[in-house]
């Protein structure tokens, strides 16, 4: 199949670990590359921000990025980006007038609308020439999407600290309602689908994945203290939830357990010196004088994740809520219990008293009380581990979920050819 990828901000080529750049980017490559590897061949669009930058840049055997011009050629916040979306549409259909893709899979939201956009004007020039449709064009290709995230969700949690644009409150659900399926990657979004009017049979599931090769409980471990470690990592955003391990850490040490560290990895991503998250977050710690004991690592390097997570005694994802996370994932590949908020996708991946602990969200009290249970047992934190694994195993690999995809995109072609414009025949 030729699989065109559409991510418009979130570029495969950047590093992780920024404000706008995190599970989306993982993601994409990731899969991507996973489905290169069943023979696909991939081309993820991207918008070019770097003059520099070439049009085609190949990412790994059988995945090539394409830079495509919308808008100026530098960094711009994705909140900023609904303008060009047209420029990104026009982009696409023009390769995509030339070299038809079988399947689109757009990233997010705005992609949504630049690739529905795009296969638009591609099935106009398909009416235009109905012989050119049946000999060459074929008309549009299905859309498939992954959202990542969902204004209405992000809008419940951060109300008026939102940025997105106030467009996105109607176009979203749009996007949802127009592509042939929707790819949702935890049940918790499939229900919030729902209720924005998405119809159950244009909904399937495909989780985000692991690489279990890369992250591996075997392999070295960060050097560390005797002190017990915990460990949180991610874009350093607030509605990440950080402060609430610097609580809970305080809150412990009232209890008298003070031998604890906490490791504090990735940045806010605005490259301002000092890092204002950073600054935040360590003002919180000495006021609540546990900042001897948090350590802010900066933005980590893919390939010094795994001996981080294998350094930690327990990682913690505390967000207020999370479309997916990947970084419970990673953790538990490498054999380390996760402590979650029972929010979002870590409903689904983090099994309660079998791979880690769940506690409510924004609850630092549940949080210290569950770090100070499961921090002193080993046996315990040995066997979330253990079982940790067997559940990426299992289900998370990357090379499991492109399998699964495969089967969505090739559902969608079947619906496509037998009801060119219905959604005919349940995929969820
Ligand atoms: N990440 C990284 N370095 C950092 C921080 C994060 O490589 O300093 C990676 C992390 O390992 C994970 C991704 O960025 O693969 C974050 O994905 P997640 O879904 O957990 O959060 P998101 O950033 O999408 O909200």
């Amino acid at each position: 199949m030729k699989i065109a990828m559409v991510s418009e901000h979130a570029s495969p080529l950047a590093a992780p670990g920024s404000v706008d750049a995190g599970g989306q980017n993982v993601h994409v490559a990731a899969l991507s590359t996973a489905l290169a590897a069943r023979g696909h061949e991939v081309i993820v669009y991207t918008r070019r921000d770097d003059p520099a930058l070439p049009r085609r840049v190949p990412l790994t055997d059988g995945v090539d990025v394409v830079h495509v011009d919308a808008g100026p050629a530098q960094r711009i916040p994705k909140d900023d980006l609904l303008p060009h979306m047209s420029a990104l549409a026009a982009g696409l259909a023009q390769d995509w007038a030339a070299e038809r893709p079988d399947v689109v899979h757009s990233h997010f939201w705005m992609s949504g609308l630049a690739a529905l956009e795009a296969a638009e004007t591609l099935e106009a020039a398909a009416d235009a020439h109905p012989t050119a449709r049946a000999a060459v064009t074929g008309g549009a290709p299905p859309v498939l999407h992954t959202f990542h995230a969902l204004g209405v969700v992000k809008r419940r949690h951060q109300g008026s600290a939102d940025t997105s644009p106030p467009e996105r409150a109607w176009l979203e659900p749009q996007v949802g309602r127009r592509v042939d399926t929707v790819i949702a990657t935890c049940s918790d979004e499939a229900f919030e689908l729902r209720s924005l009017g998405v119809p159950s049979r244009s909904i399937a599931l495909a989780p985000c994945g692991v690489d279990p090769e890369l992250f591996h409980p075997d392999g070295p471990a960060e050097q560390r203290g005797a002190r017990y470690r915990v460990l949180s990592v991610g874009r350093l955003v607030p509605r990440k939830g950080v402060d609430l391990v610097v609580r809970a850490l305080a809150l412990l040490a009232e209890r008298g357990m003070d031998e604890v560290e906490l490791v504090v990895g990735g940045t806010d991503g605005s490259a301002a010196d000092p890092d204002p998250e950073i600054s935040r977050l360590s003002g919180i710690a000495e006021s609540l004088g546990v900042g001897d004991r948090v350590r802010f690592r900066g933005q980590v390097a893919r390939e010094d994740m795994p001996a981080l997570l294998r350094s930690a005694d327990a990682v913690v994802c505390t967000p207020w809520y999370e479309p997916f996370g990947i970084v419970p994932l990673e953790s538990m590949a490498c054999g380390t219990p996760v402590i979650a908020a029972s929010v979002g996708g870590l409903i689904d991946t983090v099994v309660d008293g079998a791979t880690g602990l769940h506690v409510p969200p924004r609850d630092a009290e549940a949080l210290a009380d569950a770090l100070a249970e499961l921090l002193p047992d080993d046996d315990r934190r040995a066997a979330f581990g253990l079982a940790g694994r067997r559940r990426i195993e299992a289900r998370y690999s990357w090379a499991r979920v492109a399998a699964q995809t495969e089967r969505i995109y090739l559902d969608a072609l079947a619906r496509a050819r037998r009801a060119p414009a219905s959604l005919e025949g349940a995929v969820l």
